[in-house]
């Protein structure tokens, strides 16, 4: 089947969906392809971080600035989606008194407000970090939950007439001289292919756009860049915790809804789909992290998970010396996003990519590329997407982390109701993510209702929530066998997605509560072995 639109989004990620957003307000038709689940990608395995731009002010104060500035806007068009955790900037023992020093000039330079305040008034807030703290200060970093917001841009996108299709993805495009004639989509659950002619292609797809380019007989060079973060049991800060220091490993920590994550490492990989996690990075994490608070070792470690930044190298030629883009070395590669117009590049007039950037800049990445889209189809309209609020959000009512407890109490309590009890996702909330999204795997369910997210890991949700799956299945006439392959199927694919994040942090009470979820599934109903438990694990010296 053949379908035409004016432009074809490829990814779903947040910038394809700030992208479709724009686009769809601006009166154009848009259609977004996402070879996944929306947020599958790096915007789903990212830190959590909403940047208040001072990680940058040094290194690079262009992103700093943007950071800063899409903060303001993000917190004013996306309240919901933000958790107002604040965040600061503490020199450890050791750390670089010069650095300290510049910094608050510099977040001022910058444009990126911040405060000195007096080491006792952050060690009053936060009382797990080291007590030898040399200077402390205040800045407006926050936690961001991606899914809520890519799903926010999505709907408002539908909503002004685009289309999203998930689970597609681009397999090739046909191209005479400089025009794209038409691309080739395939659904990756039915195997079934189709055509789109699209005006224009827009490649959102980070660090997979070389890929995407390449289809197009376009070399685009990113250099996907590996990061792995830690995720802990519990909150270990209330606010955003940065070592006051040049960026580096391990210095981050994030209040993330009921856990804390730290990270990140940052290893050039060749691959954009390797998001391994190597035992050695964990142990590189936790020496880090133990400088911020000194008890790490001691609390516990539920999983660990990388994502992949899609860095763009650009050419010699065209790098604009704005940045530090000429380095192939990680964490040197400029992190400010570039909007690429293949026309005048590589002599293809109906591509552009836009590559690099940061989740907390989705936005005004999405409004410089559709501001080039605008011209490109001779066309012209105001981006509203900084003035209009995302839908189903109230003016400053930031996320707040007793909401759910505090609708599950005003609605009757009672546990009987709940499907996952460590994430406080309820039967009524799991219907109506199944009635909106049927068909969808228990790892979509989790993006959208975050169950399995907290200390068990789906070790007591999964059959709850596979149970939900088949009682719904038989309900419309699926036969028995139907129904139970249906529901061991989920489970199943469900506990290895989970487990998998288990592999390098194995040990100690995890590996407990990983050897219960696998006598349960395993030695009760029945489910094959995840490999991702292994029941003779090594003491891991390094991390233990
Ligand atoms: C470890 C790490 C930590 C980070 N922490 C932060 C942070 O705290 N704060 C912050 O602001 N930023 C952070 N970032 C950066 C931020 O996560 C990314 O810049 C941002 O998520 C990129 O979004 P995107 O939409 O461009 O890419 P993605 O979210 O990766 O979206 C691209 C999408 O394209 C899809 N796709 C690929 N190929 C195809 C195809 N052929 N057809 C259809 N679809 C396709 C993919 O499935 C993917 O979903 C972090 C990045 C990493 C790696």
């Amino acid at each position: 089947m053949t379908s035409t639109t004016d432009v074809l989004v490829i990814g779903g990620g947040a910038t394809g969906a700030g992208v479709l957003r724009d686009l769809a307000r601006r009166g154009l038709r848009g259609l977004l392809v996402e070879r996944g689940d929306p947020g599958s990608g790096t915007s789903g395995r990212y830190h959590g971080l909403l940047h208040s731009g001072a990680r940058y002010v040094v290194s690079d104060p262009l992103a700093a600035r943007e950071c800063a500035v899409e903060n303001e806007i993000l917190r004013r068009i996306a309240p919901r989606t933000i958790e107002d955790t604040r965040g600061w900037y503490v020199q450890a023992p050791g750390d670089p008194d010069a650095y300290a020093a510049g910094f608050a000039a510099a977040c001022a330079a910058a444009g990126v407000p911040c405060e000195e305040r007096p080491v006792g008034e952050v060690l009053a807030h936060e009382p797990a970090l080291d007590p030898d703290l040399q200077r402390a200060f205040a800045v407006r970093d926050a936690a961001l939950e991606p899914w809520e917001l890519i799903e926010a841009n999505l709907a408002d996108a539908i909503a002004h007439g685009a289309e999203v299709r998930r689970y597609t993805s681009v397999v090739a495009v046909e191209r005479a001289g400089r025009r794209i004639l038409s691309v080739t989509l395939a659904d990756e659950r039915s195997g079934s292919t189709g055509r789109v002619v699209p005006r224009l292609v827009v490649s959102a797809a980070g660090a997979w756009a070389g890929r995407v380019a390449a289809l197009a007989g376009v070399r685009l060079q990113i250099l996907p860049g590996r990061g792995t973060m830690l995720v802990f049991a519990e909150r270990l800060s209330d606010a955003v915790i940065n070592r006051c220091h040049p960026p580096g490993d391990g210095d981050l920590m994030v209040p993330v809804h009921t856990v804390s994550i730290l990270g990140t490492t940052d290893v050039q990989v060749s691959d954009p789909d390797d998001t391994t996690v190597e035992r050695a990075e964990v142990a590189a994490l936790l020496d880090e992290g133990e400088r911020l608070f000194p008890a790490l070792r001691e609390r516990r470690l539920l999983r660990a998970y990388a994502g992949v930044r899609p860095l763009y190298e650009p050419p010699a030629e065209d790098d604009d010396g704005a940045g530090d883009g000429a380095s192939p070395g990680g964490r040197m590669i400029r992190r400010s996003h570039v909007v690429i117009d293949h026309a005048a590049r590589d002599g293809v007039d109906d591509l552009v990519s836009i590559v690099g950037g940061k989740l907390t800049t989705y936005r005004l990445m999405a409004e410089q590329t559709v501001d080039l889209v605008m011209r490109k189809l001779g066309t012209s309209a105001r981006c509203t997407t900084a003035d209009e609020a995302l839908p189903g959000q109230e003016p400053a009512r930031h996320h707040w982390l007793g909401a759910r407890l505090a609708a599950h109490e005003a609605a009757g309590g009672g546990d009987a109701d709940l499907i996952c009890e460590c994430e406080l996702v309820t039967r009524p909330e799991l219907d109506a993510f199944l009635d909106a999204r049927w068909p969808c795997s228990l790892d979509d369910v989790r993006r959208g209702t975050r169950l399995g997210m907290g200390p068990c890991q789906g070790g007591f949700c999964t059959f709850r929530a596979a149970g939900v799956l088949a009682d719904r299945e038989a309900r419309r006439g699926a036969s028995p066998e139907a129904v139970a392959g249906l529901a061991a199927t989920a489970a199943e694919a469900f506990l290895e997605e989970r487990l998998k994040g288990l592999r390098a942090v194995a040990w100690g009470r995890q590996l407990q509560e990983a050897l219960l979820t696998d006598g349960l599934y395993h030695g009760v109903l029945g489910l094959p072995r995840s490999p991702a438990v292994d029941t003779s694990p090594e003491t891991p010296d390094a991390v233990g």
